[in-house]
């Protein structure tokens, strides 16, 4: 099957996740990819790139690891298919949550498994509001995100979302969500005198009233929001409110979680220990769908002293034996190859090359990065804080000339923002982080002489 046909095809009978259909109708997909290794990725074309987002900041441990491949097999020759529900259980999903349970934060060691990370942070919603309802407070039941939080697609998880433009498909969001501004630390530690306390987490706890509060949901680091790094304390400041209210602190690790920020989970940095936590992508690296939710057991039992009956919720492929055999193999990689460390390491390097870019060009500003979870963003005036006109495309411009460099970036653009996403798998090294900086440099310089 030619190129050719390949493009027509999926121009004819695919519709793609988060792509303008339009766009994908009449010009088909940019790339279409056929293999991998290591942190490179290459297409039908036989050209080779950098993926330097991890694909969907998931590829952890990078492209065709054949021992990932073989714990797929040799579980799917054992046990294709085991379920978990009607008290069933099988014995790799027993050594997954066991495992889980030993390098999770803090009490938090019984999981709950899902497909991903959508179903992970609904299934957190769902267990709250069942947990209140069980204690006979059923009003308690509002869930508050933050601005700029990014948490899926489903209707929960879209509510949850506080990037409106991904609300673009739903006519209301579902019942009983709310959205505070991220990161106001001084207004979460009681400072009503702030002019952003309204709109702050306690701000809203207080005007909606704790007792009708379920949780709040956070990412550690907001992703898709714009790598937006909390400053010192403001976990902490959560974590109080909650504890202060009988509310449920719930993180969403989706991206955060297995070594991305240079610790294994994300609130590791901060210290804190959430009562749910929702893990999905770096868990199995992207070879297969899984996800989690974990709580602690001293949480699970107070659920279990006060259900009757079976909590109805749990899908065909909550821990699916395949995915849990890959994840099992993918932590162990991540452990025995020192990925967390070296995504410290790799990202300390990240950082040091985007504040070069800040101070080499001039339209970038707003250098961030935890790990390899980083991001630069792009202003026509960084001084003033001025934008560059939407219509420039400027972020997605940059993208482009990176991929015409052999490099794969990602465009944060939601609320007028114009950032460039750096999140390299964690296996990378010092040259491919060189690489990464000098081509993203090139496709800047390339920018700037255009607009400038
Ligand atoms: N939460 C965060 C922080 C994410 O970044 C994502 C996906 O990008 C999700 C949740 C949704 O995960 P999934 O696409 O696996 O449903």
């Amino acid at each position: 099957i030619s190129v050719e046909e390949l493009r027509e095809l999926d121009k004819k009978h695919f519709l793609h996740p988060t792509t303008p259909i339009k766009e994908q109708q009449v010009e088909g997909p940019e790339l279409i990819f056929e293999s991998g290794k290591g942190i490179r990725i290459t297409d039908v074309n036989g050209d080779e790139y950098i993926d330097g987002v991890s694909s969907l900041w998931n590829v952890n441990v990078g492209y065709g690891r054949k021992e990932l491949a073989e714990a797929a097999s040799e579980q799917i020759l054992k046990l294709s298919y085991g379920s978990s529900f009607f008290n069933q259980s099988h014995e790799v999903v027993i050594r997954l949550a066991t495992k889980l349970a030993s390098i999770a934060p803090g009490d938090l060691n019984v999981s709950f498994f899902t497909s991903g990370g959508s179903e992970s942070n609904e299934t957190a919603f769902k267990i709250v509001r069942h947990y209140w309802k069980l204690k006979g407070r059923p009003e308690k039941r509002l869930i508050i995100g933050l601005e700029n939080g990014y948490h899926g697609v489903t209707m929960g998880t879209t509510s949850a979302t506080g990037v409106p433009e991904f609300k673009n498909m739903i006519t209301e969001i579902a019942p009983g969500f709310l959205h505070a501004l991220p990161h106001q630390t001084e207004c979460e530690k009681g400072d009503k005198s702030h002019p952003n306390y309204e709109r702050s987490i306690r701000g809203i706890i207080e005007k909606e009233g704790p007792e009708n509060i379920a949780a709040v949901i956070l990412e550690p680091i907001q992703g898709v929001g714009g790598v937006n790094i909390p400053p010192e304390g403001y976990l902490k400041s959560v974590r109080d409110l909650c504890d202060e209210h009988d509310i449920f602190m719930i993180t969403d690790e989706v991206i955060t979680g297995f070594g991305r920020t240079g610790k294994m989970f994300g609130v590791e940095h901060w210290d804190i220990v959430p009562d749910l936590m929702c893990v999905a992508k770096g868990i199995t690296s992207g070879y297969v769908q899984l996800g989690a939710v974990m709580m602690s057991s001293k949480l699970r039992d107070e659920l279990a002293d006060m259900s009757e009956g079976p909590m109805f919720h749990g899908f065909t492929y909550s821990g699916h034996p395949t995915a849990c055999a890959v994840a099992l193999k993918n932590i162990e990689i991540i452990e025995n190859e020192g990925l967390v460390e070296n995504a410290r390491e790799m990202g300390e390097g990240l950082l040091k090359g985007l504040k070069y870019l800040e101070e080499n060009h001039k339209i970038t500003a707003k250098a961030r990065g935890l790990g390899l979870m980083a991001a630069i963003e792009l202003f026509k005036d960084p001084e003033t804080g001025e934008g560059f006109a939407p219509e420039l495309f400027a972020a997605p411009a940059v993208v482009a000339a990176c991929k015409q460099r052999n490099l794969i970036l990602r465009p944060l653009i939601f609320g007028g923002m114009n950032a460039v996403a750096i999140a390299p798998p964690l296996i990378s090294q010092k040259q491919d982080i060189e690489t990464i900086i000098e081509i993203l440099s090139d496709s800047i310089k390339e920018f700037e002489q255009k607009v400038l």
